[in-house]
């Protein structure tokens, strides 16, 4: 089972305001994006993690790398800022080279799996793809091949490959306005996860899956169907049985006195037709209630 660890990036409901778009907030957007992005992944068979269970909850930066511990990927969910109004385009900060691991090119692959369906779905710019490494030992490992970044720092000490994802500019009107949407997150939430089914390989178990519960489906409509043709051959049973219409001597001789009594009774009264309409086997059901004492 493949786990993804997700930081809904900052805290609270109200840091980072777009200067544009009256009422978006990056923290709240990117916790609801979050929410989102769990549900789409749990229900396409991932495990998902959060570094942050309430939306006032903030770890320390480097702290919610590493909570990436164990987990397959850890991805960080922002909308950046720019001076200018005018970018649009996905950042996406993945980790730095590094000949020594293999954690960087899983974190770019990672990142271009889920760049361009980023501007895909939000209409914005081609993705921009970025690293950013300091210039001094910042683990004291002996290499200067530390993160800028704390999230993705952490993340790498935890030895998981960890991706930044700035969805466009919320300084950009048209991307604020479009992040804004619940159901626009939802779209994004959902693209996602798909994304990442596809990058996994994931589609041939989920593809399992769905066989599996097809095939149940089918043997339940099976035994419907067995069941349907043995009520059938029931009806056809009684519909086809003799129909009595009178009181006389024609009755069995082991109903006569069980009709004669219903109809003494005023109980049966044929169908309106001068005609009693009675079948063998609901004679049969009238014997066993009278000998049962029903009408005694
Ligand atoms: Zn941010």
């Amino acid at each position: 089972m493949i786990r993804i660890m997700l930081d809904p990036g900052h805290a609270g409901e109200f840091y980072n305001a777009s200067p544009v778009v009256e009422g978006y907030f990056e923290s709240r957007a990117m916790w609801s994006l979050a929410q989102k992005l769990k549900s789409a992944l749990e229900r396409r068979g991932f495990q998902a993690g959060m570094t942050r269970t309430t939306v006032e909850d903030d770890p320390p930066l480097e702290t919610r790398g590493r909570m990436g511990a164990g987990y397959d990927l850890f991805l960080s969910l922002h909308s950046n800022a720019a001076a200018s109004p005018l970018p649009d385009a996905p950042w996406i900060i993945t980790l730095s080279p590094d000949a020594k691991t293999d954690l960087d090119e899983k974190s770019l692959a990672v990142g271009k799996a889920l760049g361009g369906v980023i501007s895909g779905i939000m209409g914005i710019s081609d993705p921009f793809y970025y690293t950013k490494s300091v210039d001094f030992d910042r683990d004291g490992n002996g290499f200067i091949d530390d993160e800028y970044y704390g999230v993705l720092f952490g993340a790498k000490s935890a030895g998981v490959p960890g991706v930044i994802l700035e969805h466009g500019f919320h300084t950009n009107e048209r991307c604020a306005q479009w992040l804004s949407s619940e159901d626009n997150l939802t779209l994004l939430a959902e693209a996602e996860a798909d994304a990442l089914v596809k990058f996994y390989n994931m589609e041939d178990s989920v593809n399992e899956e769905i066989s599996k519960q097809l095939e149940a489906l089918e043997k339940a409509v099976e035994a419907l169907k067995a069941r349907l043709d043995r009520y059938d051959r029931m009806k056809v049973y009684d519909n086809a049985a003799v129909r009595w219409a009178y009181l006389d001597g024609n009755l069995p001789d082991w109903a006569y006195s069980t009709v004669a009594k219903l109809v003494r009774l005023g109980y049966l009264r044929g169908n309106g037709e001068n005609s009693l309409e009675l079948s063998e086997l609901m004679m049969r059901l009238l014997v066993i209630l009278d000998r049962a004492g029903a009408w005694d």
